[in-house]
């Protein structure tokens, strides 16, 4: 017997609602019922994403939106400047490259947040940038970007700001309205508490702008496309149906609780997180930007991180996330988003503290539950 817990950075667990709604029988999606369920679905989307624009469910993971967003607003032989401060910032220069977009690219060591004062000399340096690709949460590397800030740098320019709030949407702030983000992409399975397999997308009347002299070649992620079926409360193609009645519940339970509340909810989680590694003896990979999402730390010397993260789920059932790339092996990350609660982070840190006390770390037992459980007592 074995129980799992899951504490990565998607997917993440999936509350009980979530799951009863997948286990309905299918409906089809030509139909008032589904169209009910789409305009609930989209309505939830705008509140989430705190803006007027049409939000579109593509169904697609996270890279799909990304996909989406580039090809939607650029024409090849365009230039972008691509913030890449981890992994998935790095996303957006290869999907760039990809097409023919020459990718300017804004490099950002590793565990720091990007200046949006790099961002505005670059625009100003270059004024024939058409849009700014930048991440909420650089899941990789646990820092969270200064979104606001850099909205305020890109809204009085000609270009477009991109955010990549796949890891962010749903669990920290994101006003994409008053933040002047034209265009915001994100996925099912992070904070949305869902199972991989829907991507969104948000559209501001800047973007759209770009989006008529487009010349990227697309069929499927054609927004212009998705906003006509969009009008008439219709998707394209046959959509996820099942993913999109369980979004509805998924979105009932975040206005429930009031997406305030879901902040200071993940805040107090990372919170209690950090402590505790701290309390181990530990060092946060981004101590001056961590993220409320996912805690990345750095693994101690004479400890095998890879091993580390395998034994905890391998032999305790506890799933949290190693380093990728040039971090492969060098830190690890928990996540702590969506629908998480206190008593995971506890199990969590429990068991980390179980894999290094038997590793050979040395340190006192219970020191890292001890500094959460007084973050959580707060
Ligand atoms: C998970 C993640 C992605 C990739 O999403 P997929 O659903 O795996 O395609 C992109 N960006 C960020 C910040 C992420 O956390």
């Amino acid at each position: 017997m074995r129980k799992n817990y899951l504490l990565t950075p998607g997917p993440t667990p999936l509350p009980p609602e979530v799951c009863e709604a997948m286990a309905r029988p299918i409906i089809h999606h030509r139909t008032p019922q589904f169209q009910n369920i789409l305009k609930e679905a989209s309505e939830g989307l705008r509140y989430v994403y705190q803006t007027k624009n049409d939000v579109f469910i593509l169904t697609s993971s996270g890279t799909g939106t990304m996909e989406a967003a580039v090809v939607n607003i650029l024409s090849p032989g365009d230039t972008a400047l691509t913030v890449q401060g981890g992994k998935f910032g790095e996303r957006w220069t290869e999907i760039c490259q990809s097409y023919g977009i020459n990718a300017e690219v804004l490099d950002v060591e590793w565990g720091k947040a990007v200046e949006p004062k790099e961002i505005e000399k670059r625009l100003k340096a270059k004024p024939k940038i058409k849009a700014v690709f930048t991440t909420l949460c650089e899941t990789s590397t646990g820092v969270v970007n200064d979104i606001e800030a850099i909205g305020q740098v890109v809204k009085n320019t000609d270009a477009v700001l991109v955010v990549d709030a796949i890891s962010g949407l749903g669990a920290i702030d994101l006003q994409t309205d008053s933040w002047f983000c034209d265009v915001v992409v994100s996925g099912s399975q992070k904070g949305l508490m869902l199972p991989p397999g829907l991507g969104f997308i948000s559209v501001s009347p800047k973007a759209w702008k770009l989006a008529e002299s487009s010349k990227c070649p697309k069929y499927y992620f054609d927004l212009k496309e998705a906003k006509k079926a969009y009008d008439k409360t219709d998707t394209p193609f046959t959509p996820a149906i099942t993913l999109i009645i369980a979004l509805c519940e998924a979105l009932r339970m975040l206005k429930e609780d009031g997406l305030e509340n879901v902040f200071s909810r993940h805040k107090k989680m990372a919170d209690a997180t950090q402590a505790a590694v701290k309390a181990l003896g530990l060092e946060l990979f981004a101590p001056m930007a961590a993220s409320d999402v996912v805690t990345a730390a750095k693994v101690p010397h004479g400890i095998d991180g890879e091993k580390l993260v395998k034994a905890m789920r391998d032999t305790y059932g506890v799933t949290i996330a190693g380093g990728q790339s040039e971090l492969k092996g060098k830190v690890f990350r928990i996540a702590h988003m969506g629908f998480i609660e206190e008593f995971d982070i506890i199990v969590g840190i429990s068991c980390l503290e179980k894999v290094l006390f038997q590793m050979g770390y040395k340190f006192q037992l219970g020191t890292g539950v001890r500094a959460a459980e007084e973050a959580f007592l707060k």
